[in-house]
């Protein structure tokens, strides 16, 4: 028996990881007689989100990029370290862009339907949708398990949480070649926080306040410390706030792998795409969609060799570290980022290193609580 509203794939969640997929998807041959079903409870026209991350070649984010830096800084209260990135550059894309680009190409992809709907439940191979029901042979899933959230005290599990202001100056302020990456000169209690400058033109800037710890803080604390920012590192006293952006990135060791059903995928956050020691996942969802396809087509589960390498483990050791001594993170991020070249440091981000590099960054953090948290992490 045929039944209805039945697909092929069933993609959940139509954010930066379930459209990436969806966008391989519509590109690739191999799925031009495959149908597809989008499903998301949002319209996805917000600008809800700025995402930046670092690439060495042209793609096809240089056409949605609204600024792009060859050159970084990192200030803390004794020195201010400038650090040239080539071959890599660090781009910026909007939300809003990505989600307009997107929705162009899928509109136009005949095998591809695209419902708004809340999916409340997946059984097996049945997504339960507000008003109906879909089956589909295979399901990708962008929602958070539950249990994520009852368990992660039982992991080391951290939560970078930020508050931005995009702001606008009369005068120029900025130099819009240059972004901080990490200033440390204020920050919140003992703990790693810092701030994020990346400046758009000479008279407007993204300001964020981060934070990598346990504890959200009133929202008008954050507002107090970019207030505080602006005035004492930017010195402007005359500037209007024109957009403001908000969130949080679980830094979590996780297992979200276990997840993974017979008929099911987790994708995204949900599927442990994002590198937990950093918070970035954009381009770990471009590069992760792209294995999912190719292992589809191979035959094999679409998430092998996805989230579950030696990185990982790396990652524990480094949160493991953050959780029991939250006041090391200016040191460890001064000398992550400015010991080895930063080329280094990305390319152990992206997972390309080798042992030996590793090591390297490693060494280059020389803490004995890494060293602890090394063995920890081998005996548990
Ligand atoms: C404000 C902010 C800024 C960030 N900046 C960066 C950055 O600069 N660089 C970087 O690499 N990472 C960044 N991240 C982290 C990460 O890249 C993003 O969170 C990214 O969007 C995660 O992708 P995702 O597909 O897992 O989740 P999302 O993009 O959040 O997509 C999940 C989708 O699932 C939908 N959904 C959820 N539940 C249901 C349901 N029950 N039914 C139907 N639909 C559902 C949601 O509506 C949403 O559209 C940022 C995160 C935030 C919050």
């Amino acid at each position: 028996m045929t039944k209805p509203f039945s697909y092929d794939f069933a993609i959940v969640g139509a954010g930066a990881a379930g459209l990436q997929l969806t966008l391989k998807m519509i590109n690739d041959d191999f799925f031009n007689e495959k149908s597809i079903l989008l499903l998301d409870k949002d319209e996805k026209s917000a600008n809800d989100r700025t995402w930046c991350f670092w690439e060495k070649e042209e793609s096809i984010w240089d056409q949605l990029a609204i600024q792009k830096w060859k050159t970084g800084l990192f200030i803390n209260d004794k020195k201010t370290i400038s650090f040239d990135l080539a071959p890599y550059q660090y781009k910026m894309v909007r939300s809003a862009d990505f989600y307009a680009y997107a929705k162009a190409i899928i509109e136009k992809a005949k095998n591809v339907d695209w419902v708004k709907s809340e999916v409340s439940d997946i059984k097996e191979q049945e997504i339960l949708g507000e008003e109906k029901t879909y089956h589909s042979h295979h399901i990708f899933d962008s929602r958070i398990p539950e249990a994520f959230h009852e368990k992660k005290s039982s992991y080391h599990s951290l939560i970078q949480h930020f508050k931005g202001w995009f702001i606008e100056t009369e005068s120029p302020a900025f130099d819009p070649e240059v972004f901080t990456m990490m200033d440390y000169r204020l920050k919140w209690k003992e703990s790693t926080s810092f701030t994020y400058v990346l400046p758009l033109s000479p008279t407007s800037a993204l300001v964020e306040f981060t934070l990598f710890n346990d504890q959200l803080l009133p929202d008008d604390e954050y507002d107090h410390y970019l207030k505080k920012y602006i005035d004492t590192y930017l010195s402007l006293k005359n500037y209007t706030i024109k957009e403001v952006e908000q969130g949080l990135i679980p830094m979590s060791n996780y297992p979200f792998h276990k997840h993974h059903s017979t008929y099911t995928t987790k994708i995204g956050t949900a599927g442990g795409w994002v590198r937990p020691s950093s918070g970035y996942s954009f381009k770990n969802a471009d590069r992760y969609s792209s294995m999912v396809i190719e292992n589809i087509k191979k035959g094999h589960r679409p998430e092998k060799g996805i989230a579950t390498s030696r990185f990982r483990t790396y990652d524990s050791i480094f949160l493991n570290v953050l959780a029991s001594r939250n006041d090391l993170g200016e040191d460890i991020f001064t000398k992550l980022y400015t010991k080895p070249e930063i080329q280094s440091v990305f390319r152990f981000l992206d997972e390309e290193s080798s042992f030996s590099e590793d090591l390297k960054v490693m060494f280059s953090l020389n803490r004995p609580q890494f060293w602890k948290a090394f063995l920890d992490t081998f005996r548990s």
